[in-house]
């Protein structure tokens, strides 16, 4: 098949009149079917029905350190946990600090102690007449939302296959007082599957930031979800390195077990710096007297240690391998060399980024749900919901089976041929 570029406007219009039609017994089928979700599936949920059964009402409730994990205490959690969590984002338990059940609330309360109180008695951001952050895009649209919601301006930076463009990160960090922080998932990154290269993670610790208080927000949220066994990727720690380079307290590092253990009961941690703990839990000390340490406790003896959870995740790639193939096989076939669309094959995480040809997201995203497949909204891969290009879908396999993502991508592939031979008819 020839690139749609190399089309004739009279083959062109064939070719919508074909498409049209096999879009239409598509639509007859009056499928119902959701790309759109970056959450495990039901089945997948029960690789770790054990973790229900490791607790019960014989068993001891003391953490190793001794405390009874039924009462108060323990603001940064029990060591068994730290230690867990601390292998598993390649740190040091004292480098820890445990949340409740998602590290999304971690992020949003590090933002928020930083606007409201100001970080390591710098300047609260409320009082400032500007803070920005950078955004590496496309990115995690939650990520964008705190920051939206806090008032903070917020910056696009291009992604490439090593990370985000560190020319223009160096350029706006170090020149820049009222640049703030940024956005990071620098591995198998959210929509992209991209995995930061060494350098870019030491250009990372050797930034020299105009802003005492500019602080890298490091979402390792797919740290050990690789799809292949004999195919995964390790990043360097960002602590050590920002240590080596003489930035001690430039990282807010998090991670959790949302898509390890149960995303709606997992265990979330912060990995920081020393000084950035201590000032972390100042507020943390008036929050709360402590996060859920039954769960820790839960987590702790199921899993073990950093074997247990790599164990563990070969049973949810598993069941995520096959939804990612089915999807890049469709994808592959339908649309390679015909010039309307590209991605990325990721080796882990939970998605597949598109781009379609510029001005057709939202076009496509529209196309699709008429015929039953939902997509995640196009744009909300941007700060603002704003693609420039309107050009970036995110598709989410992980939740439908394996028959069902091959048909759903099917549709897709034919919204995108459709809504490209539109466009080129323009
Ligand atoms: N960070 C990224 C990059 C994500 O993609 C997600 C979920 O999709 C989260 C964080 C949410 O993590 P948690 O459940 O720990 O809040």
């Amino acid at each position: 098949m020839k690139a749609y570029s190399e089309l004739s406007r009279e083959e062109l219009m064939e070719l919508r009149e074909q498409l049209l039609a096999a879009y239409e017994e598509k639509k007859a089928l009056g499928l119902n079917l959701d790309m759109s979700r970056g959450k495990p599936s039901p089945t997948q949920l029960g690789v770790s029905v054990g973790l229900m059964d490791v607790i019960n009402s014989d068993s001891d409730m003391k953490s190793e350190c001794g405390i009874d994990c039924r009462n108060y205490g323990c603001l940064d959690g029990i060591p068994e946990v730290k230690r867990l969590m601390a292998e598993m984002m390649g740190t040091t338990e004292d480098h820890i600090f445990i949340g409740g059940n998602a590290s999304l609330t971690l992020m949003f309360d590090t933002v928020s102690r930083a606007y409201t109180h100001g970080i390591m008695g710098e300047t609260p951001w409320c009082k400032l007449d500007k803070v920005k952050f950078l955004c590496p895009v496309p990115g995690y649209d939650r990520h964008f939302a705190i920051t939206e919601h806090f008032g903070i301006e917020m910056i696009n930076i291009p992604m490439s296959e090593t990370g985000p463009d560190m020319d223009m990160v160096e350029e706006l960090v170090n020149s820049d007082p009222t640049v703030k922080g940024i956005w990071c998932v620098p591995k198998y990154s959210n929509p992209q599957g991209i995995c930061y290269s060494d350098e870019t993670v030491r250009r990372f610790a050797n930034l020299r930031p105009a802003a005492k208080d500019f602080r890298i927000f490091w979402d390792n949220a797919y740290v050990i979800h690789h799809l292949y066994e004999d195919n995964q990727v390790e990043i360097l720690d960002i602590i050590g390195e920002c240590e080596k380079a003489g930035n001690p307290d430039m990282v807010f590092e998090f991670a959790s077990t949302s898509k390890v253990s149960f995303p709606g009961s997992g265990v979330s941690a912060m990995a920081t710096s020393h000084a950035n703990l201590e000032d972390a839990k100042k507020h943390y000390t008036i929050q709360t007297i402590g996060n859920d340490k039954v769960n820790q406790l839960r987590h702790a003896r199921y899993f073990k240690n950093l074997d247990g959870l790599k164990e563990h995740m070969k049973k949810h790639a598993d069941f995520m391998r096959p939804k990612f193939e089915t999807t890049l096989k469709v994808l592959e076939e339908e649309l390679d060399g015909l010039g309307i669309g590209s991605w990325i094959k990721p080796l882990g995480g939970y998605f597949i980024s598109f781009d379609a040809m510029e001005g057709c997201a939202k076009a496509i995203v529209a196309k699709c749900k008429e015929a039953g497949v939902i997509l995640t909204g196009a744009g909300a891969t941007f700060p603002y919901h704003n693609d420039p290009k309107d050009s970036n879908i995110r598709i989410a396999p992980s939740f439908p089976t394996p028959e069902e993502m091959h048909q759903a991508t099917e549709i897709f592939v034919l919204c995108v041929k459709l809504v490209s031979v539109q466009k080129l008819l323009e």
